[in-house]
């Protein structure tokens, strides 16, 4: 395998031990020493060689590891990212039915946490 550079083993090491998906700009924080075109550049190139698969939702791009399987509750007010139990089972039962073969799927539901619930509910 090709070795990676620093940069890029740095990237992948970011990104590997987050338990939830990140953005380029998530990762510059942990990275401050990058910048965030250097960020850019990395994550295309892990993408490139199947490592890292990526997501966008709101225009913000997300990056995980591509051998990781989650889905996700993402609360549209904090961005925090729970992660769900797979309920997606019965849907590619039924694909395979009608002849189709799902190799790969993302449940991505939006809405408000716990938390940000409360503290709306607080205000009003
Ligand atoms: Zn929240
Ligand atoms: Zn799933």
């Amino acid at each position: 395998m090709e070795r990676l550079t620093k940069n890029r083993e740095r990237v992948r090491e970011v990104l590997f031990s987050s338990e939830h998906p990140l953005t380029a700009y998530d990762i510059s924080k942990e990275c401050p020493e990058m910048s965030l075109t250097t960020i850019y550049r990395a994550l295309d190139y892990l993408v490139r060689k199947g490592q890292v698969k990526s997501f966008t939702f709101n225009q913000y791009t997300y990056f995980l590891p591509s051998e990781r399987h989650e889905d996700f509750f993402l609360c549209t007010s904090c961005g925090k990212f729970f992660q769900l139990e797979c309920l997606a089972g019965s849907y590619e039962q039924n694909l395979r039915e009608r002849g189709m073969i799902p190799s790969d799927h993302l449940i991505l539901i939006t809405g408000l946490c716990n938390e940000c619930n409360e503290k709306l509910r607080v205000r009003i």
